[in-house]
């Protein structure tokens, strides 16, 4: 199957999360798409609350509700993989690339979804020759910014993704349940319905 990862903390997964689900699947023709949650650093102070299993179950519950709102959508696989929340050593690109090629039947070549900020250090990343060998990178880029198209380093495969990003990111959730300030409407604009309800039942991200 074409396949495309898109790694990320989803702590938790938002609206703009599957949001960039529903732009790959109108823009690209990749049949399965892997989430692939990163380990959260482990200096965040809100860590104890919100165990991998609930952020786990959190991204779950954030594909049921892609599926329900997108129900339009060309299909695609949606699965996720925990190769890189249950590495030992510190986790690499290249690492998760290559485990991701043994362990699933991938046609062509593998995508991998990076942002555009990201892009100008591509080259520091860890066996850079080896992994632009390996993979075609999917930059998103937002809407009437400046991309980083002039700082792409040679010899990248790579497509822009165009996105119309919402205004909402996990470190503004969290803010805002960490403070019991977040009121209810503000939270249905951010997150969708299973994840919030999952989050208010277990009462995640608050202070222990
Ligand atoms: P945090 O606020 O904790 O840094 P985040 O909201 O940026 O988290 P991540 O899980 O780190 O969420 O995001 C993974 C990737 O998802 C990002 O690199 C970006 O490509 C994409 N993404 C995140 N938020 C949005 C958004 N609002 N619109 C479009 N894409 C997004």
């Amino acid at each position: 199957m074409k396949t495309i990862v898109f790694g990320g903390t989803f702590n938790p997964i938002h609206l703009g999360h599957l949001y960039l689900i529903h732009t790959l699947a109108e823009q690209t023709d990749y049949q399965r798409l892997i989430l692939l949650p990163a380990r959260e650093p482990v200096h965040k102070s809100y860590r104890e609350q919100v165990t991998q299993e609930q952020r786990l179950d959190l991204i779950y519950c954030g594909i049921e509700d892609y599926h329900r709102y997108y129900a339009q959508d060309r299909k695609m696989d949606i699965v996720v993989d925990t190769c890189e929340l249950t590495r030992d050593a510190a986790s690499y690109t290249y690492m998760s690339v290559t485990d991701i090629y043994q362990r699933y039947d991938i046609d062509g070549t593998l995508g991998v979804v990076v942002g555009d900020d990201l892009v100008k250090d591509l080259h520091t990343w860890y066996r850079f020759e080896k992994l632009i060998s390996l993979v075609n990178f999917l930059v998103i880029t937002r809407e009437n910014e400046i991309d980083g198209r002039d700082e792409l380093p040679e010899g990248i495969d790579c497509q822009w993704i165009v996105v119309d990003p919402l205004k909402v990111s996990s470190s503004h959730i969290r803010e805002l349940l960490y403070a019991s300030a977040g009121d209810i409407q503000e939270l249905h604009a951010l997150l969708s319905d299973g994840v919030l309800d999952y989050i208010l039942d277990h009462e995640l991200y608050k202070e222990g």
